[in-house]
C-alpha cells in the first residue's frame, strides 16, 4: 500500500471524527418529531426554519459520514482506491481531493450523466 494511502486513511479518520462531533452538536437541537414548540409565538417561524435547516444539515452530514465509513471499510477489505464499478485504480489526485471517492473519474461522470 503506497504511503499516500496511509495519509488518506488518516484524513478519513479525522473526517469521521469531525462529522461525528458536528452530528452530536446538531442532535441537541434537532428533535425526532422535527418541529418543536415555543412559548413565544413570534419566534416560531425562526425556530421552524432553523430546525428545518438543521435537519437537512444533519441528513447531509449522515450521508457524508456513511461514505467516509464506507471508505474506511474498504481499507479493511484492501479494496481502497479501487473503483467499485469497473475495478480500475482510482487516480491518487482524485483520492486526495475526495478521500471517500467510490468510483474512478470515468464511472463517476457516467453516473452523473445518466441522472
Ligand atoms: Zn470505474
Amino acid at each position: 500500500m503506497p504511503a499516500n494511502y496511509n495519509e488518506l486513511h488518516q484524513v478519513l479518520l479525522e473526517q469521521r471524527q469531525h462529522l461525528l462531533s458536528q452530528l452530536n452538536t446538531i442532535a441537541h437541537t434537532v428533535r425526532e418529531d422535527g418541529v418543536g414548540y415555543s412559548n413565544h409565538m413570534a419566534d416560531v417561524g425562526t425556530e421552524v426554519f432553523e430546525q428545518a435547516r438543521d435537519v437537512s444539515l444533519s441528513r447531509q452530514l449522515k450521508r457524508s459520514l456513511e461514505s467516509v465509513e464506507h471508505a474506511l471499510r474498504k481499507f479493511d477489505d484492501g479494496t481502497y482506491g479501487i473503483c467499485e464499478l469497473c475495478g480500475a485504480i482510482i487516480e491518487l489526485a482524485r483520492l486526495e481531493a475526495l478521500p471517500s471517492a467510490q468510483y474512478c473519474m470515468e464511472c463517476q461522470s457516467r453516473r452523473e450523466g445518466t441522472r
